[in-house]
């Protein structure tokens, strides 16, 4: 019998909370990022001014909320968040901005979501720290210049290429985060097993490290569901054989696919002979969005080289038919 050990949605964001890394010296991983970072937060609160404003990209779930939450704490100011869907009309963006107080860290996820108009306003806020808007309609409208705090502006995206030139031009600091390696992955799952007052042995989080597709939240959310079964099970702490058992059930292999990476491989190699393909087709044979496809399953796919981009569409590569237990064909 399974157990699922859901919890309610306000423990869930508690713990989501608790796992959240405060501090640069908390944050595992992203090294190059954080030491840049540190010497840019020193500065500024040195000169007792706003940190430049700072984009953020890579796939979800590689910690760029997180990042951007312990940038402020590092800063010593408060974090408004938002993201760019949630803005919908330029009015939304004067009441978030409106809300800051000097040096405060304003941060919108997807921002590259964010409407046109609201975009184009965030242009003077960026750099001159003021918008302009028009207050009334018809022969009583008029312009009003409104003045801002120094603020620094965190965007979150998951594909730079989606930002505007201007847009992307106004952030004084752009990084890119990357997948995180063994070693680190293996460091957050014994960081987040102490949170959820779980044991866990040395080859239980290599072999979950391993698995986790080199994305800290599915590494986190991995050990969760892995935690139910071993506790089911009896085991007082969670062994290698535990990790492999759990997610043998979960569907999910020993390279981390999960039946939709595996699902977009075989529509490829069953049907268009490995590529190549096209997103669009693939999208619509698989039944998934082809942004979910473009941002969630093929980066990393592309990452351990299991996919390739060519001009004429995707192809499977021949690591990818070995994994798969199958024959590459000759062509
Ligand atoms: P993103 O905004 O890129 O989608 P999040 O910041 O929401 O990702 O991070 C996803 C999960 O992974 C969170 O639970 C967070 O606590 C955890 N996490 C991310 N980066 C790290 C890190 N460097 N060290 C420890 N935990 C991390």
């Amino acid at each position: 019998e399974i157990v699922s050990g859901e919890t309610t949605g306000k423990e869930e964001a508690a713990i989501e909370l608790t796992l959240r890394p405060q501090t640069l010296a908390d944050y595992i991983g992203q090294t190059k990022i954080k030491h840049e970072l540190s010497v840019y937060i020193k500065a500024a609160k040195e000169r007792e001014e706003a940190l430049d404003h700072v984009l953020l990209y890579g796939p979800p779930g590689l910690g760029k909320t997180t990042l951007a939450m312990v940038i402020a704490n590092e800063l010593g100011v408060n974090i408004k968040t938002t993201s760019g869907p949630a803005i919908e009309k330029p009015g939304d963006l004067v009441a978030l901005l409106n809300e800051l107080k000097p040096g405060d860290v304003l941060f919108i996820d997807e921002i590259h979501r964010l409407p046109k108009m609201v975009e184009e306003m965030l242009y003077s806020a960026m750099e001159d720290y003021y918008i302009d808007i028009v207050i009334g309609e018809g022969p009583t409208a008029h312009p009003v210049h409104f003045p801002l705090p120094p603020f620094t502006l965190i965007g979150a995206t998951t594909r730079a290429g989606m930002l505007s030139a201007p847009l992307r031009d106004r952030f004084g600091i752009v990084e890119h985060m990357n997948y995180y390696n063994q070693d680190e992955l293996t460091k957050i799952i014994f960081r987040s097993a102490k949170i959820f007052q779980t044991k866990i042995e040395d080859e239980g989080a290599h072999e979950l490290a391993l698995r986790s597709r080199g994305t800290p939240r599915i590494a986190n959310r991995l050990l969760k569901r892995v935690r139910d079964f071993a506790q089911v099970a009896g085991k007082g702490s969670i062994d290698s054989v535990s990790v492999q058992r759990a997610l043998k059930l979960l569907q999910v292999d020993d390279q981390g696919l999960d039946e939709i990476d595996r699902k977009l491989l075989l529509t490829m190699i069953n049907y268009y002979n490995g590529g190549p393909v096209g997103l669009k087709t693939i999208a619509a044979n698989i039944g998934e969005e082809k942004s979910t496809i473009e941002e969630m399953y093929e980066p990393y796919l592309l990452q351990i080289g299991y996919l390739t981009r060519t001009a004429r569409g995707r192809m499977v590569t021949a690591a990818a038919y070995k994994h798969l237990g199958l024959e590459y064909p000759t062509k």
